[in-house]
């Protein structure tokens, strides 16, 4: 099974396709042989199919995602697959905007990268005694980036 596994929503979305696409190429969908076809079947098949891959899209979601498909699948009708795929990218961009906690997160690993970073910087330029305090130049690195 397909999983988003930290990507972004769009980029899952397009791997979706592309293996859903490729299962319609081989797979034909069966076709009615009513003449002037009256029983719907074609159309019945179909709907199915867009279900599977409603639930496939959302199934695969990661955990970030489970208020909003939560919401999507208690939604009566069942919403289409395109309509389910612009409210997730919607919840995703408002999350985004408020600052929920995992943007937080990212942020804070963002600055501890850069803190590290500078402090190597600096030990590396530094010449003579300093270079036997890399933990106290790693420290006033981080303290400078604070103010
Ligand atoms: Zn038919």
């Amino acid at each position: 099974m397909i999983r988003q596994d930290g990507a972004s929503v769009s980029a899952y979305y397009t791997r979706l396709k592309v293996i859903w696409d490729e299962i319609g190429s081989v797979f034909s969908m069966p076709k009615c042989s009513c003449d002037g076809c009256t029983c719907g079947i074609s159309k019945a098949i179909s709907d199915l199919r867009d279900k599977e891959k409603l639930y496939e899209f959302l199934l695969g979601l990661d955990s970030d995602y489970s208020t909003i498909r939560t919401q999507i699948l208690a939604m009566k009708p069942v919403l289409s697959l395109g309509e389910s795929y612009r409210l997730v990218s919607e919840d995703k961009q408002q999350r985004a905007v408020s600052g929920g906690k995992k943007v937080t997160m990212d942020n804070a690993t963002a600055f501890h990268t850069h803190v590290r970073r500078e402090g190597a910087a600096g030990n590396q330029n530094k010449s003579g005694p300093s270079t036997t305090k890399g933990g106290k130049g790693e420290k006033e690195g981080h303290c400078d980036f604070l103010q």
